[in-house]
C-alpha cells in the first residue's frame, strides 16, 4: 500500500512537473507580429490600373487545353497582354513554345543563376449555377475584380508582369536574370511547363529561385492563428488515378447473389476509409510549420504546438479528425471520385470501377501507398490498375539563402504578417522546375479571404484590387532587392 502511495505520488509529481514545463514553454513562446510600416505602398490609380489589366486578361476565355486542341484563346491572351505590357513584349528575349510563354529579361552579371516568376494562363471551366456575374466579363466592382481567373492564376500572371513592365519602362537592370514563364495547361497537367523546361535545360540553365502559385497570405489559414499567414510551399503530394475494378457474372437484378461487383467495392471503399491504412509522420517541412506559427496562436494551440516533444502523439491522432486538411498534412489522402457499373436499373454488372485519386505523401511514396490498397482490394477479389502515378516533389529547403530571401522580403513588405513553409497538398507546374532549381518556391504574394480560397475552381471567384496592387509592388521589391 505505501508503495502504491508513493508511485502514485511520483507519477502525480512527474505529470505537474510536465504540465508546469509545457506552460512555461507556452507562455515564452508568444511573439507579436511587428508594427511596422511596410516597405511598399501605392496609389489609386494605380490600383484602378492594374485592376483594368487583370480585368483584361479574365475576359478572355483561357479553358485549359489539352496538347493539340485549340489554343487560339491563348493567343488572343497573348495580344491583350502584349498590349498591356508592351515592354515585355517588345523589349525582352522571347521563347514563346505551343503557347506556353517564356521571357529572359538580361541582368547586370548573367553568370549568376537567375530567378523565375511563373503563372498559368489557363483556367478551369466556370459551369457552376452558383456564379452571380458571367464569369468572363471581367467585372470590377466592390473593390474586387470578379471571373473565372481572377485569382487562379491570372491574378499572380498579371502581378508579375505589371512588376516588370513598371521596372522596364522605369530603365531598370536587374542584378541577376529575370525569367516570367508561363504555360498553357497547368490545370490538366498538359506538359506545358515541362517543354519550357526541356528549352532550359537545352540551353544548360539552371535557376536560383523559382515562384510559382501555391501558398498566399491568407486570414484565418490556421483555427487558433490570430494573425494572417503567408504559407510558402516547398513541397507538394504525389498523384495517382487508381482503378479498383471488380468483375461477376453479370444477370438479372430480380435475383441478386451475394457479393455482386458493386457490394464488393463498396466493401472495399469502406475499409479504407474506416481503417487509414496509410501511415502517419511529421515529414518537413510541418515539424518547421508548426515552429513558425505556434508563437502567434491562441493560448491552447500554443501550449499544443510549443509542445510537440509532449504532444507529438495526441496531435497525429487528433489532427485528421479535426480537419481534413490537418490529415492530408500526415498521410496519403485516398478520394473516391467516381464509379461505373451496369447500363441498365435492373441488369447486374458484370464489370464495375471505382477511380481512387491517391496523394501520396513524401514518406508514402506513390508505390508504396498503392500496395497499401492492393493487399486490402485482394480481400474482396478486386483488380487495381495504375492509370496514372507521379511521387511527391522534392522538398526545397528552409535553410536556403533563396527561402531567407523571401522570408526578409516578406517580413519587410508584409510586416503584418507570420511567414511559414508548408506542404502543398495539391499540385503545381513548380514541381517541373527542379530538374533547373533547387529552391522551388510555391508562393503567391496575395492577400486572401476565407471566401476567395473557397472560390478557387468554384463559383464567384475573385480578387480584390488593393491585394493585386501589393503583389505588384511586392514582386517589383523582391526583383530590385536581389543581389
Ligand atoms: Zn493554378
Amino acid at each position: 500500500m505505501k508503495y502504491f502511495l508513493f508511485a502514485l505520488l511520483l507519477i502525480l509529481a512527474v505529470v505537474v512537473l510536465l504540465i508546469c514545463v509545457a506552460v512555461i514553454k507556452a507562455v515564452t513562446n508568444k511573439k507579436t507580429v511587428s508594427d511596422k510600416k511596410a516597405a511598399i505602398s501605392w496609389t489609386k490609380e494605380e490600383e484602378a490600373e492594374y485592376a483594368h489589366c487583370l480585368s483584361e486578361m479574365v475576359k478572355v476565355p483561357t479553358l485549359s487545353k489539352k496538347k493539340g486542341e485549340d489554343y487560339s484563346e491563348f493567343l488572343k491572351l497573348q495580344t491583350v497582354m502584349s498590349e498591356l505590357f508592351p515592354n515585355i513584349f517588345t523589349k525582352l528575349e522571347a521563347h514563346h513554345i505551343d503557347g506556353n510563354m517564356l521571357f529572359r529579361w538580361a541582368g547586370k552579371d548573367s553568370s549568376k543563376e537567375g530567378i523565375l516568376l511563373m503563372g498559368h494562363q489557363d483556367v478551369v471551366p466556370a459551369e457552376e449555377k452558383e456564379w452571380e456575374n458571367d464569369p468572363f466579363s471581367g467585372l470590377i466592382e466592390d473593390g474586387v475584380v470578379k471571373g473565372r481567373g481572377a485569382m487562379d492564376c491570372k491574378s499572380t500572371l498579371c502581378a508579375e508582369f505589371a512588376a516588370v513592365e513598371e521596372l522596364l519602362k522605369e530603365g531598370f537592370v536587374p542584378e541577376r536574370d529575370v525569367w516570367l514563364a508561363s504555360s498553357v495547361n497547368e490545370e490538366n497537367s498538359g506538359g506545358g511547363a515541362e517543354t519550357l523546361v526541356e528549352y532550359l535545360l537545352s540551353k544548360g540553365i539552371r535557376l536560383s529561385c523559382v515562384m510559382d502559385e501555391g501558398g498566399a497570405v491568407m486570414e484565418n489559414a490556421f483555427p487558433g492563428l490570430e494573425v494572417p499567414c503567408a504559407a510558402i510551399g516547398l513541397v507538394e503530394k504525389g498523384f495517382v488515378n487508381l482503378k479498383i475494378i471488380a468483375r461477376g457474372k453479370g444477370g438479372h437484378a430480380s435475383t441478386p447473389p451475394k457479393n455482386t461487383p458493386i457490394v464488393r467495392l463498396s466493401k472495399f471503399i469502406c475499409e479504407v476509409e474506416k481503417s487509414e491504412p496509410f501511415t502517419k509522420a511529421y515529414t518537413s517541412p510541418i515539424p518547421e510549420m508548426f515552429d513558425s506559427i505556434a508563437p502567434y496562436m491562441t493560448f491552447p494551440l500554443r501550449l499544443v504546438l510549443s509542445n510537440m516533444w509532449l504532444f507529438k502523439g495526441v496531435v497525429k491522432k487528433v489532427l485528421p479528425m479535426l480537419s481534413s486538411m490537418g490529415g492530408a498534412f500526415l498521410s496519403t489522402t485516398c478520394a473516391f471520385t467516381m464509379s461505373d457499373g451496369s447500363s441498365a436499373p435492373n441488369v447486374l454488372p458484370d464489370y464495375a470501377y471505382v477511380i481512387c485519386n491517391i496523394r501520396p505523401s513524401v514518406h508514402q511514396n506513390a508505390e508504396e501507398s498503392v500496395a497499401v490498397l492492393r493487399e486490402i482490394a485482394k480481400k474482396y477479389d478486386l483488380e487495381v490498375e495504375v492509370m496514372f502515378s507521379r511521387d511527391a516533389s522534392n522538398t526545397s529547403s528552409m535553410d536556403s539563402k533563396e527561402y531567407a530571401y523571401l522570408k526578409k522580403c516578406l517580413n519587410e513588405c508584409f510586416p503584418d504578417v507570420v511567414v511559414t513553409p508548408y506542404l502543398m497538398t495539391g499540385g503545381t507546374d513548380c514541381r517541373q522546375f527542379e530538374r533547373v532549381c533547387d529552391n522551388c518556391l510555391r508562393f503567391t504574394p496575395t492577400r486572401l479571404t476565407n471566401q476567395q480560397l473557397a472560390a478557387m475552381h468554384a463559383a464567384n471567384e475573385n480578387i480584390g484590387v488593393s491585394a493585386l496592387a501589393e503583389a505588384v509592388k511586392f514582386y517589383r521589391y523582391f526583383i530590385e532587392k536581389q543581389s
